[in-house]
């Protein structure tokens, strides 16, 4: 028996430190909603939203390297939002906050690219948001930094610039559900598994590209992460 077609490939992240492994991604979850100035701005509600993006969507940045992200179609908001990444290596349900945090591997940034004009129109319609947060090769994500080389992330500065200019600028410590917290929410809807990758949210300071930019982020002990709009 075979395939009627190639199968997709399979998608991966690198590890930092480690060029001989590869972290293979089953799922992407999203965490909508998770430091409060971000919500002041969008108008949210104080309790997590969570969503799913396609694993195909997710464009690997090894170190040191550019990311091309393709402006998509049908938006006219095309917005950046830096987010810490955590990536699991095992999984379960209904885990305590220890169990959840035994789970990671390690973690990445990333940029959880929207269209806004779209995200807006669906969540003001009470309509899924795939529209707005779902695009194609649109998702970076950098090499995965080990956990124990990252340490406490009681307070790890996140931001990310636009053509050199700081737009998004926070810690970690202002996140309302701490990493651990959120993969023991999601272990109570989902069984995880390794192989799950999870964004944890984004700080303030959302805002719209355009073809041309050049993005440039990162969060302290994790890595730095750049993209171009083309
Ligand atoms: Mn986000």
């Amino acid at each position: 028996m075979g395939f009627i077609f190639a199968p997709p490939p399979q998608a991966v992240l690198p590890i930092a430190g480690d060029p001989d492994s590869l972290f293979p991604i089953r799922r992407v979850f999203h965490i909508g909603h998770n430091y409060a100035a971000h919500n002041k701005e969008l108008g949210a509600p104080d309790d997590p939203v969570i969503f799913l993006k396609p694993v195909d969507a997710v464009v690997a940045v090894p170190e040191g390297q550019l990311a091309d992200i393709p402006y998509p179609p049908m938006s006219e908001n095309f917005q950046h939002e830096i987010e810490l990444v955590a990536a699991l290596k095992s999984g379960g349900r209904n885990l305590t906050e220890e169990q959840a945090a035994a789970c990671i591997y390690g973690y990445a940034v990333g940029i959880d690219f929207t269209r806004r004009d779209w995200h807006f129109k669906m969540r003001d319609k009470g309509q899924p948001w795939e529209k707005g947060k779902t695009c194609d090769s649109a998702l970076p994500i950098t090499a995965i930094r080990k956990a124990e080389d990252v340490g406490d992330l009681s307070n790890l500065q996140i931001w990310l610039d636009v053509n050199g200019v700081r737009k998004q600028e926070g810690s970690t410590g202002q996140m309302m559900h701490s990493v651990a917290s959120l993969i023991a929410h999601l272990s109570m809807f989902w069984e995880l598994k390794p192989g799950d990758v999870i964004f944890t949210g984004t700080p303030r300071g959302v805002g719209p590209v355009q073809v041309g930019d050049m993005l440039s982020g990162g969060i302290d002990r994790i890595g730095t992460l750049s993209a171009r709009i083309v």
